[in-house]
């Protein structure tokens, strides 16, 4: 007679090698909630009722667009993407709706918030640091409470920005100078007639690709590890993101309307990433050049590949330009 036995894959029961074997619960979370097409790393938000003083905590999806972070998120941008494109694209007309006017309440604080920029601009001249701190904190109350009223963007700079309008006059000198047109609330691009009088108005492809940092094999990697720009390559990686806002708002403001795109970013086989952009209208092709390469410039400057601050040496936090210097 002989007894069943166990295959040697198959631990005893209960041993920590058949524990290790079961699926973790988070993991068995996330599979479930990715097939019925829930996020599967939400944030807690609290919720506090104004009236009962009561608190809960609610679930938000991340909203995460990547399919490596929540395939649930990732899918449903996707499809709201392809919903927007289909029913916008080919609209001739801007369906954004005119602000409504502004309420009293609005305007009054608006005109407390000039009368303080002008008692600020006195204690400025007269070196008063005391009431400009003052001044200033009153001025972030105010735009607080416009911003509760729902009035959308900036009468005046903010107070906590001032500081910086210093530094955004330096400029890399070789940068190219690009036209700067004031963005119309405009979406819709140019139009052509034909021969025949028929209107078009074609839309473009475009693709943004990093500098070449050297040759590569069919599997990306170098062919000469010497030479290859290693650095530049990892610093365009990592700065490519803002390379692409920049690169939006520059041509926005080259070409004077708020150009709107859908985009897929990807890496190429050496790494690089990649732009893809379907653009609604069309835009010259020089100035596109030019643009792309005003926004390189822009973007690695001030230059960073040099140290500047060391164990030794470190930055001083300077109170009244709320920086370090
Ligand atoms: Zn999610």
């Amino acid at each position: 007679m002989t007894t069943p036995t166990m295959g040697p894959a198959e631990p005893p029961a209960g041993s920590r090698a058949a524990r290790m074997r079961q699926p973790l619960a988070r993991q068995v979370l996330e599979a479930v909630a990715a097939e019925n097409g829930v996020c599967i790393r939400p944030l807690a938000m609290r919720r506090v009722d104004v009236v009962t003083g009561e608190t809960e905590i609610i679930p938000m999806a991340c909203g995460a667009t990547l399919a490596s972070k929540c395939p649930s998120c990732a899918e449903r941008a996707r499809k709201l993407r392809m919903a927007q494109c289909k029913a916008g694209w080919h609209l001739d007309d801007e369906p954004l709706p005119d602000p409504d006017p502004p309420g009293d309440d609005a305007k009054t604080l608006v005109q407390l918030r000039a009368d303080l920029e002008a008692v600020r601009t006195d204690a400025v001249t007269g070196h008063d640091v005391d009431q400009i701190g003052e001044v200033d904190d009153l001025i972030s109350q105010v735009d607080a409470a416009l911003a509760d009223l729902g009035v959308r963007g900036k009468a005046a700079p903010d107070s906590r920005d001032r500081p910086r309008r210093t530094r955004s006059t330096r400029r890399r000198q070789d940068a190219p100078d690009l036209p700067r047109l004031p963005v119309d609330r405009r979406t819709v691009g140019r139009t052509f007639t034909g021969a025949d009088g028929t209107v078009w108005r074609p839309s473009m492809f475009l693709t943004l690709t990093c500098d070449s940092y050297g040759r590569v094999n069919s599997d990306g990697a170098p062919v000469d590890p010497d030479g290859y720009g290693y650095r530049r390559a990892a610093r365009d990686a990592i700065h490519f993101p803002k390379l692409v806002d920049r690169f939006w708002q520059n041509l926005r403001r080259a070409v004077g309307y708020d150009v709107q795109y859908f985009a897929c970013l990807e890496p190429q086989r050496r790494l690089a990433p990649h732009l893809h952009a379907a653009m609604r209208g069309t835009i010259p092709r020089v100035l596109l050049r030019q643009v792309a390469a005003a926004t390189y410039h822009q973007v690695w400057w001030p230059a960073c590949d040099q140290p500047i601050y060391a164990p030794d040496r470190l930055p001083v936090w300077d109170e009244q330009a709320g920086g370090y210097t």
